[in-house]
């Protein structure tokens, strides 16, 4: 069939699920992308908290090409060296003794949900399936991390709901305390909620829900798909409150733009999980793992993570003046490490849409905010940079309002 004029057809081949901007990008560098018009963008989204070492990073190009030219899949029949290595890496750098790689973050809460109710079924109490989550969580989008992130207008239409979620309000003590019942298997929480609006769970909470699992033997599972692999100044968000979870799902920023993600465990944790109990065709595959490993050759490596510490202190610092200049754009900055949300006075589309303009770009949460996910390896210049562009934002959403205009800052 020969090709048509650019016009929009009537029937789209892609579905037509996400309401996507007129902006495409050729290429990227770093922290810029660089559109199919030959316009750059500095990057603050990161492919929603993807990107972590921003574009085209030399040591994950090179790992990948390498990895491209020897071996791309084999499968789970045989033994996976390089999986074993990144499995023991993540293993000795966390609280966890167990891996399981999967392709997405949605797979590897699946295998975490499935791994709790298996394991109370191991342990002679199948019926402790009901997992209790939190509202605004995200999950998901496979029907099981749906139900467990509870959100209506994800699971309009798509028939009933997969039964054993609890759900409860966000960092409300009593409430879970409430909802635990003789069918609990585990509570289920992101230490960080990203899509639900960079919402940080106090440190106390962590800890008083560790204290609660284990004073009814329930497990402790964090979803760090967003919020780990460094992304909050530490390597994981849960090392910030002293306590460790039982399970924890990974992905986004752990294949550094390489679709993949993890399960990990303890050995207690995934007693239930032998031979045949869950599977995957493509998780755990050479070329995953390899960029997995690159990933954490960066990560890893002596001076980055207090880099990325030192850098988002800078970035908050001005945004805090930032915020100072436009009271009436900006309610408050909010975030761990690069992990930052904006909650802004005005629609958040104004504040996206006006970042846009400036040539950034960032993405929308829940509760009204804005995140700003830079790659991790921004420098000060580069903040700089961002602050200007936001600065410029602000003013121009005042100036859409009709507010009267603080001039630019100097600086
Ligand atoms: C993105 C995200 C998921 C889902 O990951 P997918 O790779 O899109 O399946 C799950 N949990 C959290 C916290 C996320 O941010």
């Amino acid at each position: 069939m020969a090709e048509t004029s650019s016009a929009a057809p009537s029937t789209p081949a892609l579905l037509p699920v996400f309401a996507r901007l007129d902006l495409a990008f050729e290429r990227g560098e770093g922290a810029w992308l660089i559109s199919d018009k030959g316009e750059h963008y500095l990057d603050f989204g990161s492919g929603i908290a993807v990107n972590a070492l921003g574009h085209a990073h030399p040591h994950l190009v090179e790992a990948l090409k390498a990895q491209a030219e020897k071996l791309w899949h084999t499968s789970n029949l045989y033994q996976m060296p390089e999986g074993e290595r990144l499995a023991r890496r993540l293993t000795e750098h966390s609280f966890a003794d167990t891996v399981f790689f999967t392709n997405s973050g949605a797979e590897a809460l699946e295998c975490a949900i499935k791994m709790a109710r298996k394991y109370h079924a191991a342990s002679g109490h199948p019926e402790r399936y009901r997992i209790i989550t939190f509202e605004g969580a995200f999950h998901g989008r496979t029907l099981a991390t749906l139900a467990a992130g509870g959100q209506q207008k994800y699971l309009e239409g798509f028939g009933p709901k997969v039964d054993g979620f609890d759900q409860v309000p966000f960092a409300d003590h009593d409430a879970i305390e409430r909802a635990i019942t003789p069918e609990t298997a585990a509570i289920l929480i992101e230490p960080i909620q990203g899509e639900g609006g960079v919402r940080v769970v106090p440190t106390q909470c962590l800890r008083g829900l560790r204290e609660l699992c284990d004073r009814h033997g329930l497990l402790l599972i964090f979803d760090e798909v967003q919020c780990g692999v460094g992304r909050s100044g530490k390597l994981f968000a849960y090392e910030r409150s002293g306590i460790a979870p039982d399970i924890m799902a990974l992905a986004k920023g752990i294949g550094g733009g390489f679709p993949m993600g993890a399960c990990l465990a303890t050995t207690e944790a995934g007693k239930g999980m032998t031979a045949g109990s869950h599977g995957t065709t493509f998780g755990g595959n050479p070329l995953a793992m390899a960029v997995g490993n690159a990933v954490l050759d960066v990560i890893l490596a002596p001076g980055f993570l207090d880099h990325v510490e030192k850098v988002a202190l800078l970035f908050k610092q001005r945004l805090a003046e930032i915020k100072d200049r436009h009271p009436r754009i900006i309610a408050e900055i909010r975030g761990e490490g690069l992990l930052i949300g904006l909650k802004m006075a005005v629609p958040n589309t104004a504040m996206t849409g006006a970042l846009l303009q400036e040539k950034m770009l960032s993405v929308g949460a829940g509760d009204n905010v804005v995140r700003l996910l830079p790659p991790l390896i921004i420098d000060d210049a580069l903040v700089g940079d961002a602050v200007r562009r936001i600065d410029q934002a602000c003013s121009r959403i005042e100036a859409d309002m009709g507010l009267p205009q603080k001039k630019a800052d100097a600086r």
